[in-house]
């Protein structure tokens, strides 16, 4: 089996460096998916409540706990805070419902999804309860501050429900304006990271601060395909792209371990996901051997800014703002 090495958080717990995201993994398959990951090796698992799946990767662990292959204590769970929970008093119910569909008493790491508080929404009404208020265009905003929702995680630290807390999604300016008041510094920020948004002077300041960066969407537009998006018009995907491909060739290595490897290899976590067996081995053989700079330096110069997952992407302009 593959060994993955860790990244040292700042508050001095391990996280695996190569984790397995959640996000899009069907219901139907995710209990198989959740427990054929960690058959594979993966030990860190990238949820969260608006992925709609914890129930079943819950159940994924229990199979694996139940038959020997591995024990709590070795496994790394992630799961995020939805934006209609931001409100100081609805973030310890929400972590709680939470662990409870995953069959936890703590999470490794809970993360601030979005930088974006939205009015809340009882789970008994709809759950997840997605972007819009009504369910179906309308888009409301709450009050709370991210200052609020970062004291309600800190009190998640201090009653043992999240082991660690981190951001996703933040731009410097947010980091920044948060690290003036964090009693507990963020352990980690977690990002869209690929060779066409390579956001290196944020990664910097994270190095810089001592927050481990988690890179998502690391194959680009692939992730965003179904949603027709205008920036994946006419762009080449990064699997297909020609200094990918050239430096998985002169490497002997598959593009995607490429791309996944580019991260890693400069410090960054990565989270990829899929239910092929054979291409889950793949994305975990990330970390075992080492690209010249020469090639991390032509993927990086790839960059041009382009970010795929931002809320203007997938909603219409003329969606209602409510500012409550
Ligand atoms: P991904 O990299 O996991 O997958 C994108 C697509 O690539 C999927 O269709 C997958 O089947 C395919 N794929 C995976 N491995 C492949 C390979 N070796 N060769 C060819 N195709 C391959 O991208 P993602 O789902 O966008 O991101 C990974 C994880 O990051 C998510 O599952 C989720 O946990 C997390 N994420 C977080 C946020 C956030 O806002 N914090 C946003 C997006 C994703």
């Amino acid at each position: 089996m593959v060994a993955v090495p860790n990244i040292k958080l700042n508050n001095g717990i391990d996280m695996p460096q190569v984790g397995f995201g959640l996000w899009k993994v069907g219901n139907d398959v995710a209990a198989d998916t959740v427990y054929n990951a960690i058959k594979a090796g993966y030990r860190l698992f990238d949820g969260a409540c608006d992925y709609g799946n914890e129930v079943e990767c819950g159940q994924g662990v229990a199979r694996a706990i139940a038959d020997g292959l591995v024990k709590r204590e070795e496994l790394f769970i992630v799961s995020k805070l939805w934006n209609t929970f931001h409100d100081g008093d609805r973030v310890e119910p929400i972590a709680r419902k939470q662990l409870a569909d995953w069959g936890l008493d703590y999470f490794d790491l809970y993360l601030i999804h979005f930088p974006v508080a939205l009015e809340y929404v009882d789970p008994s009404v709809r759950y997840p309860p997605g972007w819009f208020y009504d369910g179906e265009g309308e888009i409301r905003t709450s009050k709370a501050s991210i200052q609020e929702t970062w004291t309600a995680f800190e009190g998640l630290v201090e009653k043992g429900l999240a082991k660690s807390i981190g951001v996703s999604n933040f731009q410097a300016q947010l980091l920044y304006d948060l690290l003036r008041y964090a009693k507990i510094r963020p352990a980690t920020l977690q990002i869209e990271h690929h060779p066409y948004l390579v956001q290196q002077e944020l990664v910097n300041l994270a190095k810089a601060e001592g927050i481990a960066v988690t890179a998502y969407s690391s194959f680009g537009s692939l992730s965003f395909e179904e949603f027709s998006m205008k920036q994946a018009k006419g762009l080449t995907p990064l699997l297909e792209q020609d200094t990918i491909k050239a430096v998985a060739e002169k490497n002997g290595k598959t593009p995607s371990q490429v791309l996944l490897r580019w991260a890693t290899q400069r410090g960054l976590a990565v989270i990829p996901k899929t239910t092929r067996p054979a291409i889950m081995e793949a994305n975990l053989d990330v970390t075992s051997f080492d690209l010249p700079q020469e090639d991390i330096d032509a993927i990086s110069a790839l960059d041009r800014n382009l970010r795929f997952n931002q809320p203007s992407n997938y909603f219409p302009t003329e969606s209602l703002w409510i500012f409550g």
